[in-house]
């Protein structure tokens, strides 16, 4: 029979052996204020922190829902981090009130970021106009607070690089969330200085000029990537048919477990960050810890998140 010294030897053991098994990964972008995680949150970050990522950004998208990740952060204090801003699609809800107030949730110490903000020409459903007037308010906040902006693209490329060209100099680090755009596009936004966050969009991505190139052209250096699930969406799809065996097979067996055990298209999760950063690490040809490693650190270092 085991004493129980040697019961809790094994223990730690085990403990500092999942310590290794497990990458540490920051999800710099994830929409835990959400409605679809209002009944088991806590296990939503349980989970997070189970499959190795340590910290999360909970988006902020609106002045309701950046209040409510302000709030979050306060529950889970080193654990989340959280952003102010409008999403472009809610940019004709925009009201000098709302905009004070979210001014002021802006400059807490735990919201770390301006945004979610920017330009989004997919579906319109807010003016362009009016999206370009909310977008400036945004990059105007940042530079007084000095805080990285959160920027979200879709369809906008031209509009948002001339708005973000005119305050050429005065810029804080800007992170283009959720790149779906073409190759060239990232190259553009890259040679301004700016930073790129990858999804699982990357397994929805079929083209031949998009993410998928520029991760095998070895175009996005390290340091300049940033990781996230923006969960609830772009739940990473790994059983996508055109994903090439060589990423497929890059897959651990405990990243597979958690993306399949808990998410879904309808609802994705912090925990599938571990397959996303693999997949990847696959398409760079890299080692997936070293992708995490790297990504981590410009997590930390970008948004100054406390270790
Ligand atoms: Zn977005």
């Amino acid at each position: 029979m085991a004493t129980n010294e040697e019961n809790q030897n094994s223990t730690n053991k085990k403990t500092m052996e999942q310590c290794y098994e497990n990458y540490i990964l920051v999800d710099v972008g994830a929409n835990l204020t959400n409605k679809k995680y209002s009944r088991d949150l806590e296990s939503v970050i349980q989970r997070a922190r189970d499959s190795g990522v340590q910290k999360i950004m909970v988006t902020g998208t609106s002045g309701k829902s950046s209040k409510e990740a302000l709030r979050l952060t306060r529950i889970y204090p080193g654990t989340l981090y959280s952003t102010a801003g409008i999403h472009p699609h809610d940019a004709k809800s925009y009201t000098d009130e709302s905009w004070n107030e979210l001014k002021l949730v802006a400059s807490n110490p735990e919201c770390v970021a301006v945004g979610e903000c920017g330009l989004d020409y997919n579906r319109n459903f807010s003016e362009p106009s009016e999206q370009r007037q909310v977008f400036r308010k945004h990059i105007e906040l940042a530079i007084e607070i000095n805080k990285p902006l959160f920027v979200h693209e879709r369809d906008a490329h031209e509009d948002l690089l001339e708005i973000l060209d005119q305050y050429k100099g005065q810029l804080p680090p800007v992170l283009v969330h959720c790149f779906t755009g073409t190759a060239e596009q990232a190259l553009t936004y890259l040679s301004r200085g700016f930073y790129i966050g990858l999804t699982g969009y990357l397994c929805k991505d079929k083209s031949d000029v998009g993410v998928r190139k520029l991760l095998v052209d070895g175009s996005i250096p390290l340091d300049r990537l940033l990781v996230e699930t923006d969960a609830p969406f772009m739940y990473p799809n790994t059983r996508a048919s055109k994903l090439p065996l060589h990423v497929k097979d890059g897959l651990t067996e405990r990243s597979l477990t958690f993306l399949h055990r808990y998410c879904t298209f309808q609802r994705n999760e912090p925990c599938s960050l571990p397959a996303i950063v693999e997949m990847i690490a696959a398409f760079m040809n890299k080692k997936p810890e070293d992708v995490a490693l790297a990504t981590s650190f410009n997590a930390l270092k970008l948004f100054g998140l406390s270790q």
